[in-house]
C-alpha cells in the first residue's frame, strides 16, 4: 500500500496538501510537531471527504526524533511504503542579519533543511526499494531572490533547493522525482503578521495565493503526469518574481 506524508501537514500549505493528496486516493500520514488539535482537525477533514488519514507527530529538526518516529511508523506497516513525500515543514524567525541571535539562525535552518534530510534519508529506501516515488520539497520565494530580513530563511531555502537538485539527479533511474515548489506570499498563519494590504500591491495578480492553489500543484507533481519533471524548481508567486 502506497502512503503519502506531509511534514508540517497540521496547517497552511500542508493541510491543504494533504487534504490532495488524501483526494487523489492516497492513505496520508499527517506530521505535526506541537498543535495536535491542528493535525486532528486536518484527519477529520479527510476523513469526510471520504478518505483515509493518520497522525505522526516528530520535530523534523530532530534527527532521533525523526528517526523513532519513521521506524516505528514502517513496523506498524509492514505491507506500506511512503510512496510521496512532502517536506513542507518550515518556520520563520526574522531579523536583520546584525541582530540575529543564534537560536534563530540554527531554528530555521534545522527545521527547513536538516529536516528535508532526517526525514528523507530514512524515507529514501522505499521509493528505491519499489521504483517509484515523489519527493516534492516547499522552498520559497525567499531561497530565489533573498529577502531581507531573511537571511536565516533565504539560506535554508536556497540549500534546500541545491539539495533537491542534486538528489533528483541521484535517483531518477528509478523512477523517483525530486522537484521544489518555491511559494511567494500565501494566506496562512506564516503570513499572518505582514502587511497584506501594501504587499499585495507589489504583487501582478494583486493578491495573496491560496493553501489550495499551492496543493493543486504538489498534486500534479506527485501525479504520473510529471513523471519527466525532476530537479526542477516551480514558482507559484502570482508574478512576484518570474
Ligand atoms: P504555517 O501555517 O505556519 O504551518 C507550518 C506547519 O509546519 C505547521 O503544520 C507546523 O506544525 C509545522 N512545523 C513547523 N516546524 C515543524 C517541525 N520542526 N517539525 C514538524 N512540523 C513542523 O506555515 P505555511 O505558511 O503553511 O508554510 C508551509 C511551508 O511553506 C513552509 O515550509 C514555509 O516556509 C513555506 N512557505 C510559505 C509561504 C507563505 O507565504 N505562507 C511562502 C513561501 C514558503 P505545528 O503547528 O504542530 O508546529
Amino acid at each position: 500500500m502506497k502512503y503519502a506524508l506531509v511534514t508540517g501537514g497540521s496547517r497552511g500549505i500542508g493541510r491543504a496538501i494533504c487534504l490532495q493528496l488524501a483526494s487523489m486516493g492516497y492513505p496520508v500520514v499527517i506530521n505535526y510537531r506541537s498543535d495536535a488539535v491542528a493535525a486532528n482537525h486536518t484527519r477529520e477533514l479527510i476523513e469526510a471527504q471520504g478518505g483515509q488519514a493518520e497522525m505522526l507527530q516528530f520535530d523534523v529538526a530532530d534527527g532521533p526524533q525523526t528517526d523513532a518516529a519513521l521506524i516505528g511508523w514502517t513496523e506498524q506497516h509492514p505491507d506500506a511504503h511512503i510512496a510521496v513525500l512532502v517536506n513542507n515543514a518550515g518556520i520563520r524567525s526574522d531579523a536583520m542579519l546584525v541582530f540575529m541571535q543564534n537560536q534563530q539562525w540554527h531554528s530555521v535552518v534545522d527545521t527547513a533543511l536538516n529536516g528535508f534530510f532526517y526525514v528523507t534519508r530514512r524515507l529514501l529506501t522505499g521509493m528505491l526499494t519499489n521504483r517509484w516515488g515523489r519527493i516534492i520539497n516547499v522552498a520559497s520565494l525567499s531561497g530565489l531572490k533573498g529577502l531581507p530580513g531573511q537571511t536565516n530563511y533565504s539560506a535554508a531555502k536556497a540549500a534546500l533547493i541545491g539539495a533537491t537538485k542534486a538528489l533528483a539527479q541521484e535517483v531518477a533511474v528509478r523512477k523517483v522525482t525530486v522537484n521544489v515548489i518555491a511559494p511567494g506570499f500565501i494566506a496562512t498563519d506564516m503570513t499572518k503578521d505582514l502587511d497584506e494590504k501594501n504587499l499585495k500591491a507589489m504583487i501582478p495578480a494583486g493578491r495573496f495565493g491560496a493553501p489550495e492553489e499551492v496543493a493543486a500543484l504538489a498534486g500534479f507533481l506527485a501525479s504520473e503526469q510529471a513523471a519527466y519533471i525532476t530537479g526542477e524548481v516551480i514558482s507559484i508567486n502570482g508574478g512576484l518574481y518570474t
